[in-house]
């Protein structure tokens, strides 16, 4: 990771069939049974490889709805095994996803998409 759906989204599916990496589930499939859209961190290569900036963002209409979280990687591995916001699964977590070297730690811990990505 990675991207995260917040509790902003309307659920609209505009991202769904953007992501490079299968990694968006609708609210019906969301890990965490909240009743929004969700991101796969283990999957979420932040597009990189695939686009200049997140698809899912770029297609998204709701601000706020998509935002950055950390890197998806062995030191933040804590982060998203601890953190309610995300239900991975019980294998395949051992990976690390690319990730924007350019988007600061700062901005990710805010949560700011707005804030990358010229
Ligand atoms: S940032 Fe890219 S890879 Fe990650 S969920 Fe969005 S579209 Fe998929
Ligand atoms: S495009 Fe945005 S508002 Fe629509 S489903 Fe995806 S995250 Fe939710």
């Amino acid at each position: 990771m990675a991207v995260r759906i917040t509790d902003l989204c309307i659920s609209c599916d505009a991202c769904l069939d953007e992501c490079p990496t299968n990694s968006i589930v609708d609210d019906d499939d969301n890990p965490t049974g909240e009743e929004y859209y969700y991101v796969d961190p283990e999957t979420c290569s932040e597009c990189v490889g695939d686009h200049d900036s997140p698809a899912c963002q770029a297609a998204c209409p709701t601000e706020g709805a998509i935002v950055w979280d950390l890197p998806f990687n062995d030191e933040n591995r804590e982060h998203f095994t601890g953190s309610s916001l995300y239900k991975l699964p019980d294998e395949g977590i051992d990976n690390n996803q690319p990730f924007r070297k350019e988007v600061s730690m700062e901005d990710r811990k805010a949560g700011n998409v707005d804030s990358v990505i010229e």
